[in-house]
């Protein structure tokens, strides 16, 4: 099937139902609106499906707002006003709508033109909002705010925690990168300091996570569930995959990745030169070389990546400049910018926009290759009049971004023009995409002992995660280390804020690496399928994403197999 690969950036998609002027951070001039959809009542398909378009326009100019004062802020964080801006919006409209969508989606499943819509067209859209009426209990709300909350004083509890370096007192995200040094005393006494500093505040962190535990029992329960595992699972829409298979890919991992993770830590030991690698061993170059520096301005950065995309596929190319030209990218780290990076759309004009902090490291070229796969996503769907179909499942979402980011590997050269800076690129995304497979698989083994056994004691639940840090440890000597090892997993912050979000990127993981086992087949048809998978956006169920691009929906030993065979070949290939 031949596909062309092209946007039209140029068209506009003006607002029809809401109107030209309207502030949508107004909720005087927003509740009408709800108001008349809702006294509406379509009464043919044809009303119905305008009534959907109208509702989406709506929704999406919502989006925007929030989004829009979202990126304001953390572009600019020392701006008051714009952080007063972005409040006002989650404390005054976003309450207020909430609600006045639920009953929308309500209006919707309940009307009776909806089983007269073409079926194949709206089943996801239909099987979404059944399940998110289903879910709601209104005696949750409360529950879901204090469940908010401990993940604040989770996050305040972190975030105050310091540790002293040389002499000055640190951050410990800023003492993390002293774990890169090549000093090994010097690593060790950072490592345990950060996590002596953990251990002070341990039961404050156990009683928090025991309350969130408890909190999301009850929920479970006033839904009508068993445990709050399975009600996890339908409120993160896991509609094609079932607990039993995250314990397939749990199986898998140990079987067909561990060895070559094993492997992988062997290597870092043997080129360190060290008879046992311990907890602080493992972020440090294996051959002390300075990191890598692939650009120095902004200006160099964008062209290269655009470049990269070019190679990729022209029209990315040009997507990516487009992207430079309308002031859709903010990549450069400066004061007053918040940390991290992220991608998001602005939703009425369908458009993406790329936030990170630039230093010019190696990362840097990932996070925007990754970002740029998101956005990429995002300008695929622009045409589809639903929002929600605009947006796939976090699960196919990550196979657009890990999957350019290996889409991209062959054209690093664009950065690294002497070859040993390249291999030595590419060999560690290699090692990493192998080692965070344990990790998830770890963390997900883990949220599904607790959850199926919430009541347990500190003691019982330090064993459970114990039993698993040895099941899919891949060669690091605890030893004398026991305590630390036993609470390691409340530095986190998944378990506290996002449970059971983990396993969605060993997911995506695999389906990125089958795009890219592809490639290496036949490159143009592959980007071709991954472009036709990323055009349905979030329109079909993943099975269907899936195999749009290429890739089986499977996650077990049958499918880890011979992908990590192919990742082995491709560390031996760029070993130095
Ligand atoms: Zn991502």
């Amino acid at each position: 099937m031949p596909t062309t690969i092209e946007v039209d950036l140029k068209r506009s998609f003006p607002r029809k139902f809401v109107p030209q002027d309207a502030d949508m951070g107004d909720w005087a001039q927003v509740e009408p609106l709800f108001s008349r959809l809702l006294g509406r009542h379509p009464s043919c398909p044809e009303e119905l499906e305008q009534w959907l378009a109208d509702y989406s326009e709506l929704c999406a100019a919502l989006r925007e707002e929030g989004n829009k004062r979202h990126i304001a802020m953390t572009t600019q964080t020392d701006d008051p006003v714009r952080e007063a801006s972005f409040q006002q919006f989650v404390e005054e409209i976003i309450p207020r709508y909430k609600p006045r969508m639920q009953a929308a989606e309500k209006a919707y499943l309940e009307n009776a033109n909806r089983k007269r819509l073409p079926t194949q067209r709206y089943a996801v859209l239909d099987r979404k909002l059944a399940n998110s009426v289903a879910l709601f209990r209104n005696e949750n709300v409360p529950l879901e705010t204090q469940d908010e909350l401990l993940g604040k004083d989770y996050h305040k509890l972190m975030g105050a925690m310091t540790v002293t370096v040389n002499g000055a007192e640190v951050t410990l995200q800023q003492a993390a990168k002293f774990l890169e040094q090549p000093d090994r005393s010097l690593r060790q006494q950072v490592w345990e300091r950060m996590a002596a500093r953990r251990l002070q505040d341990k039961e404050a962190l156990e009683q928090i996570y025991d309350r969130l535990v408890a909190l999301r029992t009850e929920m479970a329960a006033h839904a009508g569930f068993a445990n709050y595992r399975d009600y996890a699972f339908r409120q993160r829409e896991r509609f094609d995959y079932t607990a039993e298979d995250c314990f397939r890919f749990h199986d898998g991992i140990e079987r067909a990745v561990m060895p070559l993770a094993r492997k992988i830590r062997a290597r870092r030991q043997h080129l360190l030169k060290l008879d046992r690698l311990r907890p602080w061993d493992l972020n440090v170059d294996p051959l002390n070389r300075a990191p890598l520096a692939p650009f120095s301005t902004t200006a160099e950065f964008v062209q290269g990546i655009r470049k990269i995309f070019a190679r990729v596929h022209p029209s990315f190319g040009e997507q990516f400049q487009f992207m430079a030209d309308q002031e859709l990218l903010d990549l450069e780290n400066r004061k007053g910018k918040a940390p991290g990076g992220y991608q998001t759309s602005l939703e009425e004009r369908r458009l993406p926009f790329i936030f990170m902090n630039a230093v010019g490291r190696d990362h840097d070229l990932r996070t925007l290759i990754h970002e740029g796969g998101h956005a990429f996503h995002a300008l695929a769907a622009r045409d589809e009049p639903l929002v929600d179909y605009r947006h796939a499942p976090i699960e196919f979402c990550e196979v657009a971004s890990m999957g350019m980011e290996l889409l991209a590997l062959p054209h690093l050269g664009e950065f690294y023009k002497n070859p040993e800076d390249y291999r030595r690129a590419s060999h560690t995304r290699f090692e990493d995409l192998v080692l965070l497979l344990p990790a998830i698989a770890l963390g997900d083994a883990f949220q599904h002992w607790v959850y199926t056994h919430p009541v347990h004691t500190h003691e019982v639940r330090a064993t459970a995660w114990v039993d698993l840090v040895n099941r899919f440890n891949a060669g690091v000597d605890w030893s004398g280390y026991e305590e630390q090892r036993a609470f390691q997993w409340h530095a986190i912050l998944h378990f506290f804020e996002v449970p059971f979000y983990y396993i969605d990127y060993g997911i995506a993981q695999l389906g990125a690496l089958q795009v890219w086992l592809r490639s290496r087949r036949n490159y143009r048809e592959a980007v071709e399928q991954y472009w036709n998978a990323l055009t349905l956006g979030g329109s079909r169920p993943l099975p269907e994403l899936f195999a749009a691009a290429g890739a089986r929906f499977q996650f077990d030993h049958e499918i880890l197999k011979p992908l990590m065979d192919a990742v082995e070949e491709e560390l031996e290939r760029t070993a130095d």
